[in-house]
């Protein structure tokens, strides 16, 4: 079995920055974890300390049931995958994806057949005598990923591996990876900062804001039920909008309009509402139009309420006039505590 465990892990670099602050993770075996936040918020830190490339400052990493964080990379059974790809440029791709087991002793044949099954999983049969300077992208991609998977590591860590490629190739590499790591049942951390990656990849997520872990939840759960204004924002597209609003007499208040009964205690509330759930209506919040993205199957109409910024997906065309009226289901409302930003229900 190969869980793996962060226990109140924390990282303070030289120099003082506190990179990290007690995270505490269990990931399962065979689980596919995703760290995701913005710049800076510790991500690689903390998959580099699971590594063994960074010391660990406080709390303990377990690998499989070990503790690690006194073990050389190579001792951690772990195989990482990097943005960089990582490939030696010398040395063609058979020996590429050869290289780890070589160094640790195993046979030839072992080797043979692990490189060969691989290639096949990854289509890389036709290219495993070329230098990695005559792949694509995209190709390289696999052959970093064929060096990890002959290992047959406990645990995969990936650190943004897609982030070097267009588009529409990490796309669909997004797809391979999460594919074979269904077929090989490999734990696996992967970081990027990139939502909708971790969205799509993911089994969890793990957003991470200042070093710290915000949620942890499968996508679906952390998307319909963020447990802060931070992750409000940083998971969907478009953004939630996050406005200003207040509980009265039992009424929900923005800019002076009732959207809801509810039975809170009076006060101000930040008030998040996801554009896919608001819709333009006959009657309801009055909005402003201050431009329309058009994005092909639907576009998304950014205005102003008083002088609150919101956003509505809409699924028509017709024109629309300088003001529109919003619909706002009050089962679909997300309430923050306006001073914390944590999630009030
Ligand atoms: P990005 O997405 O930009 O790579 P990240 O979330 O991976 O960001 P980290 O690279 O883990 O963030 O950095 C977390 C914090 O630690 C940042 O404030 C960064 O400046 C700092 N940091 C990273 N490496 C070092 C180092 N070697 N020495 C000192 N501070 C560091």
């Amino acid at each position: 079995m190969a869980e793996l465990t962060l226990r109140s892990v924390g990282k303070t670099y030289t120099g003082g920055v506190d990179a990290v602050s007690d995270v505490t993770i269990d990931i399962k075996d065979g689980e596919f974890i995703v760290l995701v936040g913005p710049s800076g918020c510790g991500k690689t830190t903390l998959l580099r300390m699971v590594a063994g490339l960074e010391t660990v400052t406080r709390g303990d990493v377990h690998i499989g049931g070990r503790r690690v964080n006194d073990l050389d990379p190579a001792e951690r059974d772990i195989a990482m995958v990097f943005q960089n790809y990582a490939l030696y440029p010398h040395m063609s791709v058979r020996d590429n994806m050869a290289y780890g087991l070589k160094n640790r002793g195993e046979g030839k044949a072992v080797i043979e057949e692990r490189v060969a099954e691989a290639a096949r999983m990854l289509e890389l049969g036709q290219y495993l005598d070329r230098k990695p300077r005559a792949l694509s992208g995209g190709q390289r991609q696999r052959v970093a990923m064929g060096r990890a998977i002959v290992r047959q590591p406990a645990a995969f860590l990936f650190d943004e591996p897609l982030s070097n490629l267009d588009a529409k190739l990490r796309v669909s590499m997004r797809m391979e990876i999460r594919k074979l790591q269904q077929r090989l049942g490999t734990t696996s951390l992967y970081v990027t900062h990139d939502q909708l990656e971790a969205m799509t990849l993911a089994d969890r997520l793990v957003v991470l804001n200042g070093g710290r872990v915000e949620q942890i939840g499968a996508p679906l759960e952390v998307y319909r039920k963020p447990a802060s204004t931070f992750v409000a924002s940083f998971i969907g597209a478009p953004a939630m909008s996050l406005l200003d609003a207040r509980i009265e007499g039992g009424r929900l208040l923005l800019e002076g309009h009732a959207l809801a009964t509810l039975g809170n205690t009076p006060g101000p509330v930040t008030l998040g509402l996801r554009a896919e759930d608001l819709r333009i209506a006959a009657i309801g919040l009055p909005m402003r139009v201050e431009y329309v993205e058009e994005l092909g199957a639907q576009r998304v109409i950014h205005g102003m309420v008083g002088d609150q910024a919101l956003a509505v997906t809409d699924a028509h065309d017709a024109p629309l006039g300088p003001e529109v009226r919003i619909a706002v289901d009050p089962s679909k409302l997300h309430l923050f505590d306006a001073r914390t930003g944590r999630r009030m229900d």
